[in-house]
């Protein structure tokens, strides 16, 4: 096939290759649809769009969960040019105007459960439309959108330059950031996906992510539309529906969080499933405990892990990787940089550091974004001469493996010495009784800051206080063993399975409540 420039393109060749292919199916409810249904449906909705006045660049807020409106909206303003805006359904009302003003939606695209949400905004009162999603059909409804007859569309299809989307950031470390990503960093992305992955034209791919977050969007949707293959979209994730989905749709591969297989991988030990057509699975967006592979590998007999690392910034093209072989033994690597990324260490004044050292990964390559739409520190905040700076801090070993070690803005300070929660999390994560830990700071007049662990025992293990602060003082320099430990049944984290530090520390300890050790 031909390289394509642009989504709809990349659609309409995987539409093309295999039309009577099913292109998605929602397993919840049933909803299933060929690549020629859903391209007629997109052509009737682009049609509605394009009656409603919109046209190429202009832009489109779609605040919904994963539904097949969702894809086809995506899809409908791919082909006429527009931009789609996919925003978590988890944001609160004034975090949603906040990216309003900076991403300037003209049309928003919102399932009945949001439209409180986007009531608290004033878009609506500002004058601009408000498609919604439900089952009325009334005017105003998608129905309404869809009425349209198909019709031929004499738009041009985008250029690779244009604008295709803008992601936000998860606002693991602040405030989301808008990511304005053009058609060549978007389809350049998803093909990497497809390269590094190694994934066969016309597989089936499962989709635990939602389709607001690039995991699910880009590695699972569009990576599916590329080789023609079939996503199996669930609407909400949990370890029984994960599995069910594998089992009843034969699903082959998938992209998501440690936590989504974790989960299920604990699910197949206490009930029979058959999990034998999920060959491959690639984890990214937070650390897998090497712990937890034998458990996965009894589970998912057939599978092959590969882990990946990538971030909104990149659209999620995957940066860097490690392949199945290496996995066990090398558990908090991402591997190598993919062939079309370059990856380098740096120190604050961004010089380059020798292997070994640890600083500020930054990445450079044909899908990573030039800028933000809103950061704290501008635009170019994280960009320069087509490097981003990750904001992640790590280091690369001498034979070329890449480990994350945390983030810049996660580095603790207790008195004077720079700690990374991420050191001590896998210290805790290698006691075997130890399911999931997390890691973070909380203010002290002595030492700056104090380190606090919690930590989530498996199944039936009886954990103590003493026995967490022995695991940590065996390996860590004394000032990394925490100098609290809380032992607790799950640690918050938010829909994209990413640890909520902030959450770990009790509110007194916040607020800083003397510490007495
Ligand atoms: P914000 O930039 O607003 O704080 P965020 O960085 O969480 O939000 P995402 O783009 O969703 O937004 O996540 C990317 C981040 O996820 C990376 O910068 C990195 O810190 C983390 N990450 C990605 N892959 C991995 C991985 N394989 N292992 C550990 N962490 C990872």
């Amino acid at each position: 096939r031909d390289r394509p420039e642009s989504l709809w393109k990349l659609f309409a060749a995987g539409a093309e290759a295999s039309p009577e292919e099913a292109a998605f199916v929602f397993p919840e409810t049933g909803v299933r649809r060929t690549y020629r249904e859903l391209a007629e449906r997109v052509h009737r909705v682009a049609a509605g769009l394009r009656d409603r006045g919109l046209t190429a660049g202009d832009r489109i807020a779609l605040i919904s969960g994963s539904r097949p409106e969702v894809i086809e909206v995506i899809l409908a303003s791919a082909r006429i040019g527009a931009v789609t805006i996919p925003l978590n359904t988890g944001h609160s009302a004034s975090e949603i105007e906040g990216m309003f003003d900076t991403a300037a939606p003209d049309l928003a695209v919102v399932e009945s459960r949001s439209l409180d949400t986007l009531a608290g905004t004033g878009f609506e009162t500002s004058g601009r439309r408000v498609i919604r999603i439900g089952d009325s059909d009334a005017s105003g409804s998608y129905t309404d959108l869809l009425r349209h007859d198909e019709v031929s569309l004499d738009v041009a299809v985008p250029s690779p330059d244009d604008l295709c989307m803008i992601m936000h950031t998860s606002g693991t470390t602040g405030q989301p950031k808008g990511v304005p990503i053009e058609q060549f960093h978007c389809t350049n992305a998803v093909l990497n996906n497809v390269y590094v992955h190694g994934i066969d034209d016309g597989t089936t791919v499962l989709i635990p992510s939602p389709l607001f977050h690039v995991t699910g969007l880009v590695c699972g949707l569009f990576v599916a539309f590329a080789i023609g293959g079939t996503s199996v979209v669930l609407r909400e994730y949990s370890p029984e529906r994960f599995l069910r989905a594998v089992e009843t749709e034969r699903v082959e591969y998938c992209m998501g969080v440690p936590t989504h297989l974790i989960l299920a991988a604990e699910e197949v030990d206490q009930r029979d499933h058959d999990t034998s057509s999920l060959v491959k699975f690639a984890y990214g967006g937070a650390p897998m405990p090497g712990e937890v592979l034998p458990t996965i590998r009894n589970a998912f007999p057939e599978i092959r892990l590969y882990h990946s690392y990538g971030k909104t910034e990149n659209f999620a093209g995957i940066a860097a990787m490690l392949p199945d072989q290496y996995v066990d033994e090398h558990p908090n690597s991402v591997g190598m940089p993919s062939p079309v990324t370059e990856i380098a260490v740096v120190d604050e004044d961004r010089n380059r550091l020798p292997p070994g050292e640890t600083g500020e990964l930054a990445m450079r390559g044909p899908f990573v974004a030039e800028r933000y739409l809103n950061a704290p520190g501008g635009s170019d905040e994280g960009f320069d001469d087509g490097w981003h700076y990750t904001g992640d801090v790590g280091v690369i070993s001498d034979e070329g493996l890449i480990e994350l070690r945390g983030r810049k803005g996660n580095m603790m300070i207790r008195g004077g010495e720079n700690i990374y929660p991420a050191e001590i999390e896998n210290t805790l994560l290698a006691n075997e009784d130890v399911r999931e830990a997390g890691v973070s700071s909380f203010p002290d007049d002595v030492l700056g800051e104090r380190v606090l662990a919690a930590v989530v025992p498996k199944s039936g293990a009886r954990l103590t206080e003493e026995e967490l602060r022995r695991t940590c003082a065996a390996t860590l320099a004394d000032h990394k063993v925490p100098d609290i430990f809380r032992i607790v049944d799950e640690l918050p984290r938010n829909q994209n399975g990413k640890l909520d530090r902030g959450q770990l520390v009790p509110e007194p300890l916040q607020f800083g409540i003397k510490f007495r050790g």
